[in-house]
């Protein structure tokens, strides 16, 4: 296991991510690249386990906006995350890597239901760990979900992997002159208000000290992360 500065990481994508230029929906190319930079890290023996979003295709709260219930719009949301993580496994499983998917909504004819132990043991028998439909609930995030997870899962560290290099003072897609910060404590993401993670999903790092670290999915930025490499922006301490 050389070279790791964590033994177990939780990395969390967006379902964006996923959708490559078209921004919605999944793109195959767009999933492999990713999956392939995941398995750099798989093969170097870090413990891997996934939250990904479901942005690409549904977000409960811009559709409860439009007049649906919120509850009924966050499940298609869940459901969402079930799509992407179904093709995130197929894309790590043509890599060679072992997955199992895990939902926190019963679904065993697609996947497995989420029991910690159970993806505990995965996570040590080397397997990729994807946890899908978020937290379960209606009015959360997969932010939450991922933090939640990366807790109970005991993961050293929480990768929020984008497709920029780290947190900015604006948003650099937009602003030429956007300041990348490289350290950031929890409680100034959440006074400046900082677009890491939701506050729910902060909160639940900073009561366990659990550090963040946002950096982009391309050019090598998860391996570097989990080398202990100064990449990105790191959130922890007080
Ligand atoms: N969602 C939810 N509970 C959860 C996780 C997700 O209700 O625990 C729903 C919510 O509607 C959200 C959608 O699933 O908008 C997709 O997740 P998210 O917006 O977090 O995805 P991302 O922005 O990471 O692509």
């Amino acid at each position: 296991m050389s070279g790791l500065k964590y033994k177990r990481a939780l990395i969390k994508l967006s379902g964006e991510a996923l959708a490559g230029d078209k921004k919605f929906g999944i793109d195959p190319e767009t999933v492999s690249n990713i999956c392939r930079e995941i398995a750099e890290v798989l093969e170097m023996g870090l413990q891997v386990s996934l939250v990904i979003g479901g942005g690409n295709i549904f977000r409960g709260l811009s559709s409860s906006a439009k007049g649906m219930d919120r509850s009924s719009a966050d499940y298609m949301g869940m459901l969402a995350t079930v799509l992407n993580a179904v093709a995130v496994q197929d894309a790590l499983e043509k890599l060679g890597h072992a997955t199992r998917v895990l939902s926190a909504i019963t679904m065993q004819e697609v996947c497995e239901p989420y029991v910690r132990r159970r993806a505990e043991r995965h996570l040590e028998k080397g397997r990729v760990v994807i946890c899908a439909a978020g937290t379960g609930n209606p009015y959360f995030t997969t932010d939450t979900a991922a933090a939640l997870r990366g807790m109970e899962l005991k993961c050293d560290v929480i990768i929020k992997a984008t497709k920029v290099d780290g947190v900015y003072d604006k948003d650099p897609m937009q602003h030429d002159d956007a300041v990348m910060y490289r350290n950031l404590s929890y409680i100034d993401v959440l006074q400046k208000k900082l677009r890491v993670m939701d506050s729910t999903a902060i909160s639940l790092c900073m009561e366990n000290n659990v550090p963040i670290i946002v950096c982009n999915m391309y050019k090598g930025g998860i391996k570097r992360a989990v080398m202990g490499e100064d990449v990105g922006t790191i959130v922890q301490g007080g």
